[in-house]
This record gives C-alpha cells, sequence and structure tokens, in this order.
C-alpha cells in the first residue's frame, strides 16, 4: 500500500484513467468489455480503499483481465511535489497535474472530524476582490481524476486512525475554482467521494462551496444532495457586486431563490453562508442587522471567515472585536454561526491562500517540508512562475 508511486512519469496519452471513473461508468466500462460490472467495485476498492494504483497488485482480478487493462487502462495519480506539516497539524500537498500546473489539497484535523479541502480548477474566473485566486486567473477544470486524486493522496497519506476509523471524514470543495463551473467533472468526483466502495463519505460531509452559479445550483438539486456552502460576504447587491462579481449576473434574491429550491424535500438540512470579515468593508453592526433580516427565510448557517491576506492585497482583516460584535448581532438573531479559525497559517494553507508560489514559501517552512520519494525537494517548479 506504501509503495512510492511516480505516476507521472508513466503518463500515457489515450489510455482510460481508472481513477478518474466513478461505479457507473466503471460498470457500463466492464460490461462492454464482456466482464461482470461486479469488478467495478473490486477496481473501487483497490484504488480509493487500498491506494493501489499497480493494476498487478489487484490479485482478485484474473492476470489475463489486468493484462487487457494494461493495454488500454492506467491509474494516473497526481504526482506529489511537495508535503507540508503545520504545527497545528494541518497537512499541505502540493500536486502536479501536469507539465505547467499544480493544485494544493490541505488537510485540516480538528477533535471528532478530519476535513479535506479540494481544489476543483487550476485559478479561478470569477474574480472575487478578496481571493488570492483570482489572481492567477482561470487556467483549466480539473479532470475527475484530478480532482478525486487529491483525496485519493491525501487518504494514503493519512491512512486511517488505530481503530480503523477513516482520518478523513469530510471532503469540502474550497480551494481553487469555482466547483459549478466544472459541473459534470465535480459531480463525478463527488459521487466517488460517497461511494460505500470508495471513499463512503456520508453526503452532509461532502460540501460544495460555490459563489452562487444559480443555473448550475439548480442543476446540482437534480443530481446530487452534498451540502451546499455559499459564499455570500455580503447582504446586498451593491456591496457584494464589488466583493463577488458573479452577483452582477446572479443577484442576491436569484441566489436565495435556488438555496431555497435546493433545500426542497431536505427537512433539516441547512445551507451555510460564508462570509469573510473584511476590515471596514463588510463588518459593521448594521451590515450584521441587514443579513439577520435577508436570512431570515432561509434554513441557514453562517461561517464568518476572518480575512486571510496576501501579497497585493488592499483588504486586511476585520479586528477579533468588530468580528465577535458581529456573530453577537447573529447569534442573537438565533443563528447557528461559527467563527472559522485560521488554520495551517504557518503553511499559507488558509482559505483563499491556495496557489502556486513555492518559492516564496518554501523559504519559511523548508524545516517542515516533508520529503516525498522520487521528488527533488528544491522548489524549481512550472508553478513558481504563476
Ligand atoms: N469558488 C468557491 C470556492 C472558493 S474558496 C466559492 O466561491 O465558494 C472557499 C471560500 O474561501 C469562499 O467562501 C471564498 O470566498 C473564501 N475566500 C477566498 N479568499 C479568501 C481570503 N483571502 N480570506 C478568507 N476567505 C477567502
Amino acid at each position: 500500500m506504501n509503495t512510492p508511486v511516480n505516476v507521472a512519469a508513466a503518463q500515457k496519452p489515450g489510455k482510460v484513467n481508472l481513477l478518474g471513473m466513478d461505479r457507473q461508468s466503471l460498470e457500463a466500462f466492464f460490461v462492454e468489455l464482456g466482464e461482470k460490472p461486479f469488478r467495478a467495485t473490486q477496481i473501487l476498492q483497490w484504488i480509493h480503499q487500498r491506494g493501489v494504483a499497480n493494476l498487478d497488485e489487484m490479485t482478485n482480478i484474473s492476470k489475463e483481465l489486468r493484462t487487457r487493462l494494461a493495454e488500454t487502462t492506467e491509474i494516473r495519480c497526481p504526482e506529489v511535489v511537495l508535503e507540508q506539516a503545520s504545527d497545528d497539524g494541518t497537512r499541505k500537498w502540493l500536486l502536479r497535474v501536469d507539465t505547467g500546473n499544480c493544485i494544493e489539497a490541505v488537510f485540516i484535523p480538528e477533535p471528532g472530524r478530519g476535513t479535506l479541502c479540494v481544489s476543483s480548477q487550476v485559478g479561478c474566473a470569477l474574480d472575487c476582490s478578496f481571493c488570492s485566486t483570482a489572481q492567477q486567473g482561470f487556467n483549466r477544470n480539473l479532470s475527475v481524476a484530478e480532482i478525486i486524486g487529491q483525496v485519493w493522496v491525501a487518504n494514503r497519506a493519512l491512512g486511517k486512525t488505530p481503530d480503523g476509523d477513516r482520518i478523513i471524514t469530510n471532503v469540502v470543495m474550497m480551494g481553487m475554482g469555482e466547483p459549478l463551473l466544472n459541473f459534470d467533472n465535480v459531480v463525478q468526483a463527488m459521487n466517488l467521494m460517497t461511494e460505500d466502495f470508495a471513499y463512503g463519505l456520508s453526503k452532509r460531509r461532502v460540501t460544495l462551496s460555490t459563489a452562487g452559479v444559480v443555473p448550475a445550483l439548480d442543476r446540482l438539486r437534480e443530481v446530487s444532495d452534498v451540502s451546499l456552502a455559499v459564499s455570500l460576504h455580503a447582504p446586498n447587491d451593491a456591496l457584494r457586486n464589488e466583493l463577488v462579481p458573479i452577483n452582477k449576473k446572479y443577484p442576491i434574491q436569484e441566489l436565495l431563490a435556488s438555496c431555497k429550491r435546493y433545500l426542497e424535500g431536505k427537512p433539516h438540512r441547512r445551507i451555510t453562508f460564508e462570509y469573510v470579515m473584511l476590515n471596514g468593508v463588510n463588518d459593521s453592526p448594521q451590515l450584521a442587522r441587514e443579513l439577520v433580516r435577508l436570512l431570515a427565510d432561509v434554513p441557514s448557517k453562517i461561517n464568518l471567515i476572518p480575512f486571510n491576506p496576501f501579497p497585493s492585497t488592499r483588504y486586511t482583516r476585520s479586528s477579533d472585536a468588530a468580528i465577535d460584535a458581529f456573530r453577537d448581532i447573529l447569534v442573537k438573531a438565533g443563528f447557528t454561526t461559527i467563527t472559522r479559525r485560521t488554520r495551517g497559517d504557518d503553511i499559507d494553507a488558509a482559505c483563499g491562500q491556495l496557489a502556486g508560489k513555492v518559492l516564496d514559501r518554501s523559504k519559511r517552512t523548508a524545516r517542515r517540508i516533508i520529503p516525498i520519494a522520487g521528488v527533488a525537494a528544491a522548489p524549481a517548479h512550472p508553478c513558481t512562475s504563476q
């Protein structure tokens, strides 16, 4: 299970990557090969539960079938360029997805749960004014294999507890990118997260976070019922237009109407609204009261995210006093409100800080870099140029 994989070296264009196939597509694939559909569950268990990326290790699959599979398929996982561990237990993986691009996945341990934050795109097209990913612009969508590959890498590195329990209990699509703009691949990857024969997570423990792409959100309701987080960040259109420009296309009332539709037929479920706390911009008590009125009839939880600064940003983080005052107004009005603690500060693993500036960072964090077999620790990497 822990044999080192140098999967990038095994890149064979034209072959089907089994890593990125959910149960449905694997079953169809095997039926087409003239095989029984249960081969799909065997393959899923080998790849996702046992972390095996080599067909030869799949001993319950006949040699003959393995040879046939090797001709047309491969199991290609993202290559780990760098793994870092924070003093607070947060872990971060820099993964090379192609010759010019890297993405990051972050694991955040908390009492009773372990959350993996996963990216859906290289860069992002939405241009939110307080987000460092926006500064990179949009590069491309990640494939299903590249999305689920982040879970594969982290799961393989983290293993299970001594009692055999999962270490990754939750996945949040809150890394780089807008997941609803990579709809089909994200849905298929989330299918694998919740698939019993793969990662087996409950749908409530897989969260898609969106800036509010309303038509895609309405489509999501038809095909999935994962938990939903919405990056609201402002209680009125004038301010939200400035912070989250896609609001000009899909304004708040349309977004909230779509959120309510998403909850139809899902009793006891709530939407998590994310609200970044920007000093002097969106953190006044008056705006907190406006938020209370806005969300009065939407079953919601509110996550306040202290702004994580990055070079060249014009924003600063709200003071603790302002965040507490804002939270108190929401709590008094009856909203479950959590202030998200910044984690992994020392390895730049916080919300909005996931990007590819390896050179800058490696100087500060060199002592915590965990060497990966076959990967030079030197940060000379295409990501550094982005
Ligand atoms: N595109 C998705 C996922 C983005 S990242 C979305 O918009 O929801 C997840 C969260 O981090 C979003 O709420 C995003 O607005 C927030 N975020 C981005 N940059 C941030 C920063 N610098 N500080 C704090 N939160 C940030």
